[in-house]
């Protein structure tokens, strides 16, 4: 099958080239992300892959459609990029790689939890300038500490049972418990209960309408002073002002970011040599409190490999007429929201 692929890089190309030729399909790759202004470079072609940061609105969906595309291959387990609605009304598939690597997003939400805990971040800066002093590094110890997770799926379960190794106390809120984690001995609460207990809170449910600035002004209020926030879930999950407010009061003391509301115009890219225009992001890079990562948290070589071999799976699946064990469903994906 002939199938666009948009926004990659170098290790995209690399890692599906590998599964393209396996699998044998056609790729095209391209380094632009995929928007409505970009739709024209996938003239012709019956598929189209894209990554998390490309732009899936009813325009892009209708104007894909129109030049032939019947398949979208996402490479993420997200889909909130994708308005669901239109492409079903226009018969498109979409599929995705619902579980690549939990075990790589779960491992780098721990790498941020230490890192901003022990201000590794500023240590590594002060040694290398010569500056030995260890006053303002001070951390806690993460034995005993309560961690409050947000969505205990997948990547929420193995956080869950890491922590339990370092000797946490687990609370969780989630729509549905998970059995793994009520056997490591997690207390599920609702979220006001969840923030007001947690000396970290770690957010890995996924984007809906329902979960949109969950962590919002009156959050942000309820929780213990002086809590570690982390996201490397999606951006829109945190009303980012809020968090600024909450950092500026001392209410929030660590935020660890790995994805942010607006990452799509900087992550990914190299701007070393641009100003920056984004005042909200460059002021949450003032505080020494903050550590921000752009959207690696899956980049891992176990979950390339996984991603692409998912991703040229399911083009097959799709390309032979069978039925994807990796379809998104417009129904289901309704079911749950009903449920909120
Ligand atoms: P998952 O589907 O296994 O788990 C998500 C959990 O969230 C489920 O248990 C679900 O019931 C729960 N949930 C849904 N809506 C909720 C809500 N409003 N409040 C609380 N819980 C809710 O997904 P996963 O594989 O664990 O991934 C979680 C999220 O991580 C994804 O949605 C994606 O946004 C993000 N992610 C980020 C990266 C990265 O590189 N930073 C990589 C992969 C996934």
């Amino acid at each position: 099958m002939k199938v666009a692929v948009f926004n990659t890089k170098e290790y995209d190309r690399q890692f599906l080239g590998v599964f393209a030729a396996l699998y044998g399909h056609e790729l095209v790759f391209f380094e632009t992300r995929l928007t409505e202004n970009t739709t024209i470079l996938a003239n012709g072609f019956p598929a189209v892959c894209v990554f998390i940061n490309d732009d899936l609105n009813a325009n892009t969906l209708r104007s894909l459609a129109s030049q032939g595309t019947k398949l979208l291959a996402l490479r993420s387990a997200g889909y909130n990029h994708v308005d669901l609605s239109v492409a079903a009304e226009l018969g498109m598939t979409v599929v995705r790689v619902p579980a690549y690597s939990p075990y790589a997003v779960a491992e780098h939400t721990v790498a941020l939890i230490l890192a901003l805990n022990r201000k590794t971040h500023r240590a590594y800066n002060r040694v290398r300038e010569g500056n030995f002093s260890i006053e303002g590094l001070q951390g806690f110890d993460l034995f005993g500490s309560t961690v409050g997770i947000v969505g205990t799926g997948k990547i929420g379960a193995i956080l869950a049972q890491i922590m339990k190794g370092f000797g946490c106390n687990l609370l969780g809120y989630d729509l549905y418990p998970n059995k793994a984690c009520l056997e490591l001995g997690m207390n599920y609460v609702e979220l006001p209960e969840l923030f007001a207990n947690s000396d970290i809170i770690s957010l890995h449910c996924p984007l809906t309408p329902e979960s949109h600035h969950l962590i919002s002004v009156q959050a942000v209020d309820q929780m213990k002073q002086g809590a570690m926030l982390i996201n490397t879930s999606r951006g829109g999950l945190i009303d980012t002002q809020a968090a600024i407010d909450g950092l500026k009061s001392g209410k929030i003391g660590y935020l660890g970011l790995d994805v942010y509301e607006q990452e799509a115009d900087l992550f990914f890219e190299d701007l070393s040599n641009v100003v920056i225009q984004d005042d909200v992001f460059q002021r949450l890079l003032a505080f020494p409190n903050v550590l921000v990562t752009s959207h690696q948290a899956f980049f891992t070589k176990n979950a390339l490999t996984n991603i692409a071999e998912t991703t040229l799976a399911n083009i097959t699946d799709f390309a032979e007429g069978r039925v994807c064990a990796n379809e998104v469903k417009l129904d289901k994906v309704r079911v749950a929201k009903t449920t909120v």
